[in-house]
Order: structure tokens, then C-alpha cells, then sequence
């Protein structure tokens, strides 16, 4: 591998999707920097990579604060190395059906999602352009689709796809690769907070979302790690501008 090609952002990826992401890419042979907002949490996953071996840092960052993405994008050039693989991962959830749902709730999901992607995207796309390679891969959903209660969720999810395909256009011709993974359900903390929301015990919710599935089981970080791993390979420079659902069928 490349020296050029070896290092890898990871945004939200001090648990659940981001954090299994991290510790795939890192046994994929890359070095990774694993953002979040809170350093203590980032580091947990960082120092997981480092126990078996990785390299890894934490770096404390808020996507949506364009300084705070410069220099955290600065501070991964100067301490791994020019990153060439960014899967914007950092996510929130401000769910509420839409005549309830406020301006703060639609503002911070756009802010994280598609602002903190644009400014993620922005910031390390010039090393990728340096280097005449690389891998953006941002992570959508399935609610793209639209979802009853996510008309925030779903605009910024189906937008990142605009966005991602944009990216590919304008950034193939330097090498670069820019895809979606969109997955439908996964175990995280964020599908507990949403059984909790909605007043359901996690195992019952868990088994009504199982069961519509059609593979008859819900997802788990390594399951959207796998595809991310694939999109940002070596070998995966021919597939841009894509959409891969990783939901367990093709409409969960
Ligand atoms: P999660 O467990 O809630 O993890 C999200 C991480 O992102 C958290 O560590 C969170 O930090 C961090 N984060 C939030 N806002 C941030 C910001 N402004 N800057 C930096 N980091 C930030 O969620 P997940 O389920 O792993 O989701 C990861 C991604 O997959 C998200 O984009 C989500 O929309 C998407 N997704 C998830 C599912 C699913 O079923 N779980 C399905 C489809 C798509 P804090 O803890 O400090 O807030």
C-alpha cells in the first residue's frame, strides 16, 4: 500500500458504526483518526485500534464548526499524514413528526449531516487531490427514502446522496472515489434512544424490526464497516458515485 494511500478520517466514530468503521479500516492496514466530539469517548475507540496493534489517534471535533474541521484535518496532515480516506460518519437524530418538529431540531440535523459532511469533505479533499488518490465514503440510510417522524433525517440523508454523487463528478479526475453506504437498521445507541423514545422495551423493538427484515436480523457496525471497507480499497477505484444499501434487503 501506498504510503500516500494509508491514512483514514473516521467522523463520529467513538461508537457504534463510526467505531466499528475505525477498527476495520485500521485492520485494512490504514492509519486512523478517529473523530468525535468528546476526546475521552474518541479515544476509547482510538485505543482499541492500538490494542491489537493499529495506529490510531483521537482527535475531538465538532463537523458542523468549519475551524474546528481545518484544524483537526491539520492536525491529522501533521501527526499520520496526509489523509486520503474520509467516511463522514457523524450523525444525530432530532426525530418528530413534522408539525411538531422545531427549527433547532431541522438546523442541527442539517448542520450535522450535510454541513458537517461539505466541511469534512472540503478540508481533506485537497490532500486527497496532492496525492492523486482517494476515498470519500459518507454514510446515508435507508430513511432517504423517507420515514414517518425524519423529514429532517431523511432531506439531509437523501441529500448526502446528491452531494456524494456531486463529489464524484468533480473529483474523479484526481483519482478520487466518492460513495454512499446507507444502512437500514443497526444496533446502535442511536436505534436504542429511538425505542426509548417511542416508549417500546429494546427487545421487543429489536424483534419487530428483525422480523421486517428480510434477512431476519438487524445490522451491526461491522456489517456497514465491511461495505465501507470495500469502497475505500485499492481495488474499488472503478465504482463512484454509488449508493450501497446494507440493510439486509433492498427496502427495510
Ligand atoms: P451513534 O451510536 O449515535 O454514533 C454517532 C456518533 O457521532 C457519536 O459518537 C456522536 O457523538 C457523534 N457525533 C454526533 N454529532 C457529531 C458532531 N457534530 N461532530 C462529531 N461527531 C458527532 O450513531 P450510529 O448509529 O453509529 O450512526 C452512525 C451513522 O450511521 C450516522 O450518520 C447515522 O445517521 C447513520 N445510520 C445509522 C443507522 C442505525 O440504524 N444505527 C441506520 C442508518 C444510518 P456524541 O455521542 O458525543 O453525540
Amino acid at each position: 500500500m501506498s504510503e500516500h494511500h494509508r491514512v483514514a478520517i473516521v467522523t463520529g466514530a467513538a461508537r457504534g458504526i463510526g467505531a466499528a468503521t475505525a477498527l476495520r479500516l485500521a485492520r485494512d492496514g490504514r492509519a486512523v483518526a478517529v473523530l468525535d466530539l468528546d476526546e475521552a469517548a474518541a479515544k476509547a475507540s482510538a485505543d482499541a485500534v492500538t490494542a491489537e496493534g493499529g495506529t490510531a489517534i483521537a482527535v475531538a471535533a465538532d463537523v458542523s464548526d468549519a475551524g474546528a474541521v481545518q484544524a483537526a484535518v491539520d492536525r491529522v496532515a501533521a501527526e499520520l499524514g496526509p489523509p486520503t480516506v474520509l467516511v463522514n460518519n457523524a450523525g444525530i437524530t432530532r426525530d418528530n413528526l413534522l408539525f411538531r418538529m422545531s427549527e433547532q431540531d431541522w438546523d442541527s440535523v442539517m448542520g450535522v449531516h450535510l454541513k458537517g459532511a461539505f466541511l469534512m469533505s472540503r478540508a481533506a479533499q485537497r490532500h486527497m487531490v496532492d496525492a492523486g488518490w482517494g476515498r470519500i465514503v459518507t454514510v446515508s440510510s435507508t430513511s432517504a427514502l423517507g420515514k414517518r417522524g425524519q423529514a429532517n433525517y431523511a432531506a439531509a440523508k437523501a441529500g448526502l446522496q446528491g452531494f456524494t454523487k456531486t463529489l464524484a463528478f468533480e473529483l474523479g479526475r484526481f483519482g478520487i472515489t466518492a460513495n454512499c453506504v446507507a444502512p437500514g437498521f443497526v444496533v446502535t445507541e442511536m436505534t436504542r434512544a429511538t425505542a426509548e423514545r417511542i416508549g417500546t422495551p429494546w427487545e421487543d423493538y429489536l424483534q419487530q424490526r428483525a422480523d421486517a427484515i428480510p434477512v431476519r436480523r438487524a445490522g451491526a457496525g461491522e456489517d456497514i464497516a465491511h461495505a465501507v471497507s470495500f469502497l475505500t480499497d485499492e481495488r474499488s477505484g472503478f465504482v463512484s458515485g454509488q449508493v450501497l444499501y446494507v440493510a439486509g434487503g433492498p427496502h427495510t
